[in-house]
């Protein structure tokens, strides 16, 4: 699926996120966009470092309790600490479903990702749960718990797609020991001001609070594991492998891992 040249004259939230990332896989749109989003709130490129890092912590944490089987649904452009590298550093045989609805990220997924059969890259979006599911059954195995990760995805779903009910749907028929991993931005004063960065990129940031987001969890039948719904720098952090411990009062970014008993 070759990219068109319009693929790149909107600017694209995985690949803002690349650039505060500090990757190279943005455009020009891209590079504008992102640069106006670091002037409004110079934090982002923290947010999102520290974001990546929740992930791969939370990735681990839930391997080294016998996670074997991973749903990431929002993967993003491929980064440090990809899910299946993270996963299969514990487990040699984990096995990862990798979900995006963007070209651009399906294509250097397809290539940078999926290099194993342990590891596949589906184009589908998260407002459509069942397809999702009925997909990652070809390898993921429903009989054993499953970690459905929605990382920096569920502020780009808005009220009205009902992100509550599609975090219900993926996790209801999962058995107990699964897992619902989230990260979502907070709405602070200065993430308000960075959305209008995104009013022309691919997909609109909608900003929530704490109490919404943590009754995702409890609606798709999950208990927070300690220490809870927290600004991710503060989530287990002395699990980091010598990562600089960000100043977690910037990053408004809140972050937890649901256990399913
Ligand atoms: N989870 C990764 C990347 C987050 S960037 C991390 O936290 O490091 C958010 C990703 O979600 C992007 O790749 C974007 O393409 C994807 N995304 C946004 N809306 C989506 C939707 N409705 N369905 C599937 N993917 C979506």
């Amino acid at each position: 699926m070759p990219l068109a040249p319009t693929d790149w004259v909107r600017p694209n939230v995985a690949r803002m996120y690349d650039f505060f990332l500090g990757g190279k896989d943005y455009g020009e749109a891209d590079r504008v966009a992102a640069a106006k989003a670091l002037e409004l709130n110079p934090d982002v490129r923290l947010i999102a470092r520290a974001n990546r890092a929740f992930l791969g912590r939370a990735v681990r944490y839930l391997a080294e309790r016998g996670v074997r089987q991973f749903l990431d649904i929002g993967t993003g452009l491929p980064s440090m600490g990809n899910v299946h590298e993270v996963a299969q550093s514990v487990h040699a045989d984990a096995r990862t479903v990798y979900v995006d609805n963007d070209r651009v990220v399906l294509s250097h997924g397809r290539a940078l990702l999926a290099t194993d059969d342990q590891t596949v890259m589906l184009d589908a979006d998260l407002r459509d749960p069942g397809w999702i599911l009925t997909r990652a059954s070809d390898l993921l195995d429903f009989d054993r718990p499953v970690a459905v990760l929605l990382v920096a995805i569920l502020h780009f779903v808005p009220d009205e797609d009902g992100p509550g009910e599609i975090v219900g749907d993926l996790m209801r028929f999962l058995v107990p020991g699964s897992h619902l991993v989230i990260s979502h931005v907070l709405e602070t004063e200065r993430t308000v001001a960075a959305t209008a960065a995104y009013q022309r990129a691919s997909a609109r940031v909608v900003l929530r609070g704490e109490e919404r987001i943590g009754a995702w969890f409890t609606d798709a039948g999950t208990e927070l594991v300690a220490p809870g719904l927290v600004r991710v720098p503060l989530w287990r952090p002395e699990m980091d492998d010598g990562l600089a411990r960000d100043d977690a009062s910037r990053v408004d970014v809140a972050g937890g891992v649901g256990r399913k008993e």
